[in-house]
């Protein structure tokens, strides 16, 4: 173990999958005590082909705890703002405050099967705005409750909130409207409320990947042809893995971040630079 995070206290919601997983145990790693949150306690499996090894043994606060880190589990789901406020509590009750709030639970059902925004449903652009922004909101406005009221770490800092964004959230893509405005809008909403809780010493900043390989993309990516030109669209090494984001996740939370609040951070092995 290291100790960037030693002691910190952190929620991580989408906790079951993907780039959640990978960043709990990144942060577990680096020495924070977890709150694994996700609407279930199984994890995805993904194609083996892209499996990281990340994906399977068992939930995820299970594994931190047999690596010898400590976890629990909440249920969640974050397009419910009760239960976003009950989670805090939880985390606040079993660990005395709230460090870190990572709000990651994300969906994409646009990426099944992309089409012109005429043509989309009113159901899928509610449900991922639901999750994708309002979740995201739900998150940081009960974590920043709880961090600008709680005393200051040795740092001086109160807390860090950490946003999942997109490279979509960056620039638009045909055929996924309510994905790319419910990226966009959580980069707009990191700025507002990294505003309002600098004088408090919280910072608020999001990451915004490229494609990365996880449950979310893996029924795209079993198509070889398509992953091929994927790949080619991230010229340094191709699609992401898990751990890459996690990587982000764990600098942000971390001292060597301390003057960073308000950015939206691209991830993606190049894909923005073009
Ligand atoms: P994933 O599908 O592997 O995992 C998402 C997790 O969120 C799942 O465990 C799911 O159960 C949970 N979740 C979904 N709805 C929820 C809800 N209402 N309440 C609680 N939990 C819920 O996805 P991933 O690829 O790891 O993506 C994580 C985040 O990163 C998302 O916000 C996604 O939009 C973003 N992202 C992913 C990629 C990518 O290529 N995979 C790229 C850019 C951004």
């Amino acid at each position: 173990m290291s100790n960037r995070l030693k002691d910190r206290i952190a929620i991580i919601t989408g906790s079951s999958s993907g780039i959640g997983r990978a960043t709990a145990f990144a942060m577990a790693t680096e020495g924070a005590k977890i709150v694994c949150a996700d609407l279930r306690e199984a994890t995805w499996r993904v194609n083996p082909a892209d499996s990281t090894g990340i994906e399977s043994d068992g939930p995820t606060h299970e594994r931190i705890k047999a690596n010898g880190g400590e976890s629990i589990f909440v249920k969640v789901d974050v397009t419910n703002p009760e239960s976003v406020e009950h989670l805090v509590e939880a985390a606040v009750k079993q660990w005395g405050r709230l460090d870190i709030m990572v709000n990651n639970a994300g969906w994409a059902p646009e990426g099944q099967n992309p089409a012109p925004i005429w043509s989309r449903s009113l159901d899928d652009w509610q449900k991922t705005i639901d999750v994708n922004l309002n979740g995201v909101f739900y998150g940081i406005k009960y974590a920043a409750a709880q961090m600008v009221g709680q005393e200051p770490l040795s740092n001086g800092d109160r807390g860090w909130i950490l946003n999942a964004c997109s490279i979509y959230g960056l620039r638009g893509a045909p055929g996924i409207p309510a994905y790319c405005a419910s990226k966009g809008a959580v980069a707009n909403l990191t700025r507002s409320a990294a505003l309002d809780c600098a004088p408090f010493r919280v910072h608020v900043n999001a990451v915004c990947p490229g494609y990365v390989a996880t449950h979310m993309t893996d029924p795209a990516f079993a198509d070889a042809k398509l992953k091929e030109q994927v790949n080619r669209e991230h010229p340094f090494m191709g699609v992401g893995r898990p751990q890459d984001v996690a990587k982000a996740y764990v600098f942000l939370a971390s001292d060597d971040a301390q003057w960073m609040t308000g950015v939206a951070m691209p991830v993606d092995g190049g894909f923005t630079a073009k």
